[in-house]
């Protein structure tokens, strides 16, 4: 697993929405990527932040802030570099 797959899992993954394989190779992926460990703890703030109130509501600006936050983890791991400003 790449670190572009699990950021495109990341969701499912939190929500237990992926099969016993998948959440393996996420888990080993975790295991050796720091990157993704941050991202995915992030991600995992903000999902249970929401669920605080009951529902998940991203706001289009969340949501287009933490895929940003995953794809710049995801761009900068793979070595092609992005500027965003
Ligand atoms: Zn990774």
């Amino acid at each position: 697993m790449r670190c572009e797959d699990l950021a495109e899992r990341i969701t499912d993954l939190l929500e237990g929405d992926v099969s016993p394989e998948e959440e393996e190779a996420a888990i080993e992926h975790l295991a050796g990527c720091s990157r993704c460990e941050v991202v995915l703890a992030e991600t995992r703030d903000v999902i249970s932040l929401t669920a605080d109130h009951g529902a998940i509501r991203l706001t289009s600006v969340d949501r287009a802030r933490m895929l940003g936050a995953i794809q710049a983890q995801a761009t900068t791991s793979t070595g092609e570099a992005q500027t965003s400003e």
